[in-house]
């Protein structure tokens, strides 16, 4: 990859917080020249970057049109994406400013599977109240009570590399598993899973846990129409992306009571509050208070890949990412086709 006479071992990282500092010092050992910057990739902040080949980015940063026309007025030549979704990246500009685009696509399926079930356990067995409540010396039951999870029917939308990790712990629970995916995959179901379409997964599951990509064909896939299909007190997971769930319909499906459950790591507008301690401001999101004023709604803050292990992954395959592009102009992880 021809670099000009710019420097080709810098890479800028946005939206950094402490443990991104962390893990990657620890596991530079290509000797990178690290510039790091906690602020959101945007287009005012893309005026930041100095002489700098390739930009490190993250599942909030704006990476549209514009942006990616300053970074090549500025001759960056990779986008290195240290996460696995790349919905916010405009892949057709990139290819256009010629723009290399690269990803971390399975760091760690089983810390967002793992994390997955862990929101279906909370919101099931209320442990997150029996903690404060015996915390306060009350030690009654009363308003705990869950439902076993074993011969429920769970729904898997998307069965890549987290959908069937996924899926591997919903068997372990013995929970019947559906899934559905634009491409079955026979080796699960060898395991004993169905795939079906997706007005049978919002039928009959008791459990809905999306791991499908945001993408036009998804966008809002859980909506008025969906929730109307499924079943009363239907519990639904999503620690894929906020834009699969409209979030107007959910707080009316939570409302009316239909829906029974909600576990979400990830919600539409996050990019103005994830990853940030906002505990002095005045949200201004009524959507987010509306619902996590409900008693059996949870939001964790975009954690469910927040492993060692993933964070040390995500790390490695970055910078043998841009190591490969760099020295033989080889993509190893590509965000698509296109690119
Ligand atoms: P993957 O590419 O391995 O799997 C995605 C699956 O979705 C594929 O099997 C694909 O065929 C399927 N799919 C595509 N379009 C579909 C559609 N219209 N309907 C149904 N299925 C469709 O991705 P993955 O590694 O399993 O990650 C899944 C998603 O999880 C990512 O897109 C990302 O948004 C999200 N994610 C979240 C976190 C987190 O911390 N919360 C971490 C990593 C990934």
């Amino acid at each position: 990859m021809d670099l000009g006479s710019l420097s080709e071992n810098k890479v800028a990282f946005f939206s950094t917080q402490p443990y991104d500092k962390t893990f990657f010092n620890k596991y530079n050992e290509f000797g990178f020249e690290l510039d790091f910057f906690e602020t959101q990739l945007n287009p005012q902040t893309a005026t930041l970057i100095q002489e700098c080949a390739i930009v490190c980015v993250f599942v909030n940063d704006i990476v549209n049109e514009a942006v990616i026309k300053q970074l090549a007025e500025k001759n960056v030549k990779i986008i290195a994406l240290r996460c696995a979704g790349f919905n916010n990246v405009d892949l057709e500009a990139a290819k256009k400013y010629n723009l290399k685009v690269c990803r971390v696509p399975a760091y760690s399926p089983q810390a967002v599977a793992e994390h997955a079930m862990a929101m279906i356990l909370t919101l099931n067995r209320k442990t997150h109240k029996a903690y404060n409540r015996v915390r306060e010396q009350n030690f009654s039951l009363n308003g705990l009570l869950g439902f076993d999870l074993f011969g429920k029917t769970i729904g898997i939308i998307g069965t890549g590399n987290i959908g069937k990790a996924f899926a591997k712990i919903a068997l372990g629970f013995g929970c019947k598993v559906i899934a559905y995916d634009i491409i079955a995959d026979p080796e699960m179901e060898k395991d004993g899973i169905v795939f079906t379409d997706l007005k049978t997964i919002f039928k009959e599951s008791d459990i809905i846990s999306l791991h499908c990509p945001l993408n036009e064909q998804t966008k809002h896939l859980i909506n008025k129409n969906a929730i109307t299909l499924m079943k009363n007190q239907v519990m639904i997971i999503n620690t894929s992306r906020g834009g699969l769930i409209e979030t107007a319909s959910v707080i009316e499906g939570l409302k009316e009571g239909k829906i029974g459950y909600l576990g979400i790591d990830v919600y539409e507008q996050e990019e103005k509050l994830f990853f940030r301690d906002l505990s002095a401001d005045i949200i201004q999101d009524d959507a987010i208070q509306r619902l996590m004023s409900f008693p059996n709604v949870l939001v964790t803050a975009h954690q469910a890949f927040f492993t060692n292990e993933a964070l040390t992954r995500i790390a490695l395959v970055t910078f043998d990412n841009i190591k490969s592009l760099l020295v033989e102009n080889d993509i190893k992880n590509k965000a698509a086709s296109l690119v």
